[in-house]
């Protein structure tokens, strides 16, 4: 029997989502016990189990409340959407983040022995893709009347296999379309892994559980976007140091044992500090310049 108080998350039980999505559980704090071979891992210190699955199958199990959260790729879920308005089926979730892995593309690729060609070229041709609301929606915009081949994996090959003249695939280093001799053209949808939510739960303590988990997904988000920055600064050029520091805020200024002149600042940074800033704190004076990853926030 499961229980149906424990809060129920869908993922990729193996492919390229599947590390990211156990990395963030452990990050927020969800302990898991996850043997290769299970369907469903329980949490030792939360109410909550992880249902491993194809990724094809998160969105839907999610529209059906059968799982009250899921991470996938927004590819998938815009797909599924279309396919599941098409057949009269829920096809509404409620999406609660979007997570910082699982980017690509969706791209449209033609053999490279053809060149550069434009949108007309696509007139009449068949184009192979497991996507083919995403592709069906953006021909129709553009006003493309081509044909679609749907293949559920290894679309890259099929014009080599006369299967189809050009190809609308996910992309992300652009490697494996160099390795089967095709050139990628326009982007078609850029996506990233989402966090979605169903629209049918109504248990208080699962809603109550996700609004402690969203504070400390942001926070880890937050986090990995932040920098602490640690320097040994002349107080007559405070101003100017802190004026090369943007998104810094106020740092914090602490005195140094056995000197008058000079402190120490520390403080938060949202942005990339740069060599090139690096090297004109120095020039002001800095020294002792740190720059650290930060593990936890929460403002
Ligand atoms: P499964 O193996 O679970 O049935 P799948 O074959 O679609 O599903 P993956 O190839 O692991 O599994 O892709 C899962 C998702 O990862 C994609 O739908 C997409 O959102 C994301 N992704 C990120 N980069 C890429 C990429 N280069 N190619 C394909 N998918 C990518």
């Amino acid at each position: 029997m499961t229980d149906t108080k424990r809060l129920r998350i869908a993922i990729q039980k193996s492919g390229r989502l599947s590390t990211d999505c156990q990395n963030l559980f452990k990050q927020l704090g969800i302990k898991l016990n996850l043997r290769e071979q299970k369907l469903i891992a329980h949490s030792t210190n939360m109410p909550i189990d992880i249902l491993r699955v194809r990724h094809n199958d998160i969105p839907g199990l999610v529209m059906d409340g059968v799982c009250d959260l899921g991470i996938v790729g927004e590819n998938e879920l815009v797909e599924m959407q279309a396919e599941r308005q098409r057949l009269s089926l829920p096809s509404k979730v409620n999406k609660l983040a979007k997570l910082d892995f699982g980017y690509c593309r969706l791209a449209l690729a033609w053999p490279q022995e053809l060149g550069l060609i434009d949108k007309n070229w696509f007139q009449d041709k068949k184009i192979a893709t497991t996507y083919p609301a995403i592709l069906s929606e953006y021909l129709t915009r553009e006003n493309i009347s081509a044909s679609l081949v749907n293949l559920s994996g290894s679309v890259e090959v099929a014009p080599r296999a006369g299967l189809a003249d050009a190809i609308c695939d996910l992309v992300s280093t652009g490697a494996t379309l160099e390795a089967n001799g095709l050139m990628q053209g326009e982007t078609i949808m850029e996506s990233y892994a989402c966090l979605i939510q169903s629209p049918t739960l109504d248990c208080s303590n699962k809603s109550a559980l996700i609004e402690k988990l969203l504070p400390r997904l942001k926070a880890v988000k937050q986090a990995k976007e932040s920098k602490y920055i640690m320097l040994h600064a002349p107080k007559a050029r405070l101003k100017e140091i802190c004026d090369l520091l943007p998104g810094t805020g106020q740092p914090t200024m602490l005195a140094l044992a056995g000197s008058d002149e000079i402190v120490a600042l520390h403080m938060v940074s949202q942005e990339t500090l740069f060599w090139e800033t690096m090297e004109s704190l120095k020039q002001l004076g800095a020294s002792s310049i740190l720059v650290m990853p930060i593990e936890k926030m929460m403002e």
